[in-house]
């Protein structure tokens, strides 16, 4: 029997505030709300919590606590880093990215594209790794930067960052990594990566909205890169304005608590992930899942149903939170320029759901989304057929 209960399972669009996150940050609003740049004492209290919070983050990231940069997301970072680093050029024209970028990379790009600089897309193979011979061959001594995404939010691809790290280096080229997806899902190093820059959101382990970090490397990383926007020179005038402190410090003990449990929830949710989409390929058939079957983020799945767009999925299973493609992008229906980058057809890519399972499901949850979702299918496709649905359904198509 169906359940109404909402069971969600996007934790790559976000994930809920955790209630020791939220706990932590409550004295901040109104109790300790004092600017951090103010000499008082209330001042120096809000910087305290920022400093602890920067001190928790440091050893989870792997790096110095003052190579982290509080900005509003990922977006923010991504965008500083590469509008910051073009403005420093020095000569070199080239930024090299990857086709399978978060679009908070790939627009920034663009824009300097009509700024004349030489934008440079490395293909993937059909699983959404980076080609590396194609890698090898574009990124030059005219490389300024290279950005390539840790993990794809929309496939969970983990990408072989540190290899294209030491390519890069060896160009004399800056390197970024887009880790908004790695952090809190597996192990995060930035050390170990050896990139100069990294970008990282709360949101996406249980912290809040609106705040982020930038991970800028202590030596040239730090020289190389302008400021975006003017100000009171908080944060090395590298992201100068009033420091968020609420969300700073939310972001610490969302950290904090991500550390603790990462390698049990590596663990579980790959097993999870691996008996939903048993369970799937068992009762349905026609799925595809796109991605690695090893080096993917242990709870995205990104499934193609065959005939089965996303939107009439998503509106036949009404208690699954699951996405058509990135929610970044989501409300257009259009195919994803992952999925067309990996070599699937614009049909295939609108026939693509992504289930992102975190913190709170359970597996009993992935066995029902599972059924579901393949009782849903199975309906779709009579109804699609002309043989009349077994059951009730909604059908946001009915011209099948
Ligand atoms: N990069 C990736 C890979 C993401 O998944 C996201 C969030 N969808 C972002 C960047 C943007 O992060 P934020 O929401 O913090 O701006």
């Amino acid at each position: 029997m169906e359940t109404s209960k909402t069971i969600y399972l996007d934790h790559n669009a976000t994930t809920p505030c955790t209630p020791e996150v939220v706990e932590a940050m409550l004295p901040f609003f109104a109790q300790h709300f004092g600017n951090p740049a103010s000499p008082h004492r209330m001042g120096r209290d809000a910087t305290a919590a920022v400093e602890q919070a920067r001190e928790r983050m440091a050893p989870f990231i792997g790096c110095d606590a003052d190579e982290l940069v509080f900005t509003s997301g990922a977006t923010e970072s991504n965008n500083l880093v590469i509008l910051g680093v073009a403005s420093r050029a020095q000569g070199r024209k080239r930024i090299v990215t990857s086709a399978v970028e978060h679009k908070s990379v790939l627009a920034p790009c663009e824009f300097l594209e009509t700024q004349g600089f030489e934008i440079i897309r490395i293909p993937v193979d059909r699983d959404g790794v980076i080609d590396m011979c194609a890698a090898e061959s574009i990124i030059d001594d005219d490389t300024l930067l290279v950005s390539v995404q840790a993990a794809n939010n929309e496939t969970g691809t983990i990408q072989p960052v540190a290899q294209i790290a030491s390519l890069a280096r060896d160009r004399g080229a800056l390197v970024h990594s887009d880790c908004a997806q790695l952090l809190g899902k597996v192990q995060c190093s930035v050390w170990e990566l050896g990139v100069d820059y990294a970008s990282f959101s709360a949101h996406k382990i249980y912290g809040p909205k609106g705040i982020g970090a930038l991970f800028v490397a202590h030596g040239g990383g730090r020289n190389r890169l302008a400021p975006v926007c003017y100000g009171g020179g908080q944060e090395h005038a590298i992201r100068p304005g009033t420091l968020n402190t609420v969300g700073i410090v939310g972001f610490g003990e969302a950290c904090r608590i991500a550390h603790g449990v990462l390698a049990e929830e590596v663990q579980r949710l790959t097993g999870l992930r691996d008996s939903f989409e048993k369970e799937l390929r068992c009762s349905l058939d026609g799925v595809t899942i796109n991605g690695p079957r090893h080096s993917r983020l242990p709870g995205t799945s990104s499934l193609t149903i065959c005939g089965i767009p996303a939107d009439v999925l998503i509106a036949n299973v009404p208690s699954l939170c699951i996405s058509a493609g990135a929610a970044c992008t989501s409300g257009t229906v259009s195919a994803s320029h992952v999925l067309l980058a990996m070599g699937r057809v614009p049909n295939e890519a609108t026939c693509t759901v992504r289930v992102g399972f975190g913190r709170s499901n359970s597996e009993a949850e992935a066995t029902l989304a599972a059924h579901m979702i393949a009782r849903a299918a199975i309906r779709i496709r009579q109804h699609q057929g002309g043989i009349e649905p077994e059951t009730g359904g909604m059908f946001a198509n009915d011209a099948g």
